[in-house]
């Protein structure tokens, strides 16, 4: 079988590991990169370009994979869609929930296939954890908690990484709670209501950089989602904090590295060490190309995920207006 030509747009900080991943997939071959910065995209295939436009018009491309900021999400969607071209696009999907909205009904408009690259829950833990709950190793689930830690929010010049952090209105639920929102949906079903308080730490950075959450679901679980980038997991880890998930009958608790505790039991071992946080994103885009080539539905589809950016807004609101936010208030779909 030919490979799939593949286009990405961005290259900057997190595509990398997008990169990595495609070349580590056989039914790929990424063909062509664009970047504003033409060297960025040389490093990472062999026809390179600064505009995504031109990009587009000269290549032949089975997908593209949209690696940018989320302020750029809507036009480089738009631009593929209008050429009949399934994309891979990164999170947020959009930087407020009308474009969201906009995104995903042009790309139904245009009969393309959307995704959007929502990787935590493909971190092999979580699988584990989801196989193990649902064969009935810990009774029936009633609630959970994620505990999520890093130290680069810290000083005058926090997230060193992603130093565009420090400029964001909507900074850590938008940028990385989205993230266990999404796992928990996965793990326990649809959201019913999201209460969230937030502090602004560091007179460095805009946005909120502490946050805590407080979830229920349809299903009856409640949970908590608790976050902030001041202090490192003991011991460091690829699972960046710790997660805990009760049912009637135990609770299954996965460590800072990744290994599955249930009681005193070790459920689950952790053994990858290649790729990023768990191989997670090859696994997302393993996951984008057998769907693009069975035709299976996406778990991230672009209506599908916007299931989890209801959440992300309902907790902004739940932060202004200091109630808990039915998810339905935001979005009944
Ligand atoms: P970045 O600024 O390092 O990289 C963005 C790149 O896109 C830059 O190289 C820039 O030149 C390029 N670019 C911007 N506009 C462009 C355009 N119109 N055409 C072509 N290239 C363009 O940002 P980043 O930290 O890599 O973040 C990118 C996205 O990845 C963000 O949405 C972020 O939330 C997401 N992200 C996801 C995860 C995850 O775990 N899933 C982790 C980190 C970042």
């Amino acid at each position: 079988m030919a490979a799939l030509r593949g286009g990405i747009i961005g290259c900057g900080f997190f595509a990398r590991n997008h990169i990595e991943a495609w070349r580590r997939i056989p039914e790929v071959e990424i063909t062509a990169a664009c970047d504003l910065d033409i060297e960025r995209a040389r490093l990472f295939a062999p026809r390179a370009y600064t505009a995504a436009q031109e990009m587009l018009e000269r290549e032949s491309l089975d997908f593209v994979d949209i690696a940018t900021r989320v302020e750029t999400h809507l036009r480089l969607v738009q631009m593929a869609v209008t050429r009949k071209i399934p994309v891979i696009c990164q999170k947020p999907i959009a930087p407020d929930w009308a474009t969201a909205v906009e995104i995903v009904e042009i790309a139904e408009s245009a009969g393309v296939r959307l995704m959007i690259h929502e990787n935590w829950r493909w971190q092999p833990w979580y699988r584990a954890a989801d196989k193990l709950i649902r064969q009935g190793d810990i009774g029936t689930p009633m609630a959970y908690g994620f505990r999520t830690r890093e130290r680069d929010g810290i000083g005058a010049f926090p997230y060193p990484n992603q130093p565009y952090f420090r400029t964001l209105q909507r900074l850590l639920i938008d940028e990385a709670l989205v993230h266990h929102i999404d796992t928990a949906r996965f793990l326990f079903g649809e959201l019913e209501t999201v209460y969230a308080q937030a502090k602004h730490r560091n007179s460095h950075v805009l946005g909120e950089d502490q946050a805590l959450l407080v979830l229920t679901h349809q299903s009856g679980v409640q949970g908590w989602i608790d976050g902030h980038r001041f202090l490192n997991t003991e011991p460091r880890g690829p699972a960046m904090g710790e997660a805990f998930f009760d049912g009637d009958g135990a609770c299954l608790e996965i460590l800072s590295t990744g290994d599955i505790v249930i009681g005193d039991r070790l459920a689950w071992k952790n053994t990858v060490t290649a790729g990023y946080r768990g191989d997670s994103v090859r696994a997302t885009q393993a996951h984008f190309i057998s769907c693009l080539l069975e035709g299976s539905p996406f778990e991230s589809g672009g209506r599908e995920y916007l299931r989890t950016f209801a959440a992300v807004e309902a907790a902004y609101r739940s932060i202004v207006e200091r109630r808990q936010i039915a998810v339905s208030e935001i979005y009944c779909g």
